[in-house]
């Protein structure tokens, strides 16, 4: 799960993005309109967290832009403004939910699990394939029943397969899904953890699940 963070106070963004990353999400944070902007055109996310006053415009036009382009992931607004009319006119240009400032972590993280559990949920809560089983909601894998214990980034690595049974993943497409920018992608970082993830479950199970196509990238099989 991808998150993007439009937030331009230092210590709140980073405190939004340690907290959010505790929670396993992949997390990109940016400070301005324009950075959201190159950031949701360079890549998708899955829940956005968005502050409104912004030092080059605000959230709210971000977001009414967004929705019109046919955006459609969960977006929480995080904003100081919290009168009753703010609130609604949050939610009528298309917030999923709105936090007043101050919050607590805590809080934060349940409303975000709590959009990402209704998304889920419109979509499917648990990928199936092969004997191997992922849950999106409580972000736990099991391999023909059995848990297996997998990092962040390997549960990441793990998630994109999941999407895309079968298809054969370029290294930039699963690159750039599992980090939050398809620049400076590492791609001997990427065998690395394939080889991690492979070792989890090929080991354990002693099947072949994973193909490498040379030169090209990775396949669940
Ligand atoms: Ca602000």
């Amino acid at each position: 799960m991808k998150v993007l963070i439009v937030e331009d106070q230092e210590r709140l963004g980073h405190f939004l993005k340690q907290g959010l990353s505790e929670s396993r999400y992949t997390v990109s944070w940016v400070r301005s309109c324009a950075e959201a902007n190159d950031a949701m055109a360079e890549t998708t996310f899955d829940v956005i967290v968005l502050d409104l006053g912004l030092p080059d415009g605000d959230g709210l036009d971000l977001l009414r832009t967004w929705r019109r382009g046919g955006f459609t992931e969960p977006v929480l607004i995080l904003s100081a403004r919290d009168t009753v009319e703010d609130r609604i006119k949050g939610l009528d240009i298309g917030a999923d939910d709105y936090l007043p400032k101050p919050f607590s972590l805590e809080e934060l993280q349940a409303r975000v699990r709590s959009l990402v559990r209704r998304q889920a949920a419109v979509k499917n809560a648990v990928l199936e394939h092969n004997g191997v089983e992922l849950d999106l909601l409580s972000h736990t894998v099991r391999l023909e029943g059995k848990p297996i214990e997998l990092t962040n980034r390997e549960y990441a690595l793990l998630e994109v397969f999941m999407h895309n049974q079968g298809r054969i993943l370029p290294r930039t497409l699963i690159a750039e899904k599992i980090w939050s920018s398809h620049y400076d992608v590492d791609t001997n970082l990427l065998d690395v953890y394939m080889s991690r993830l492979r070792n989890k479950l090929e080991t354990a199970s002693g099947r072949t699940l994973f193909k490498t196509v040379r030169g090209v990238g990775y396949q669940l099989l």
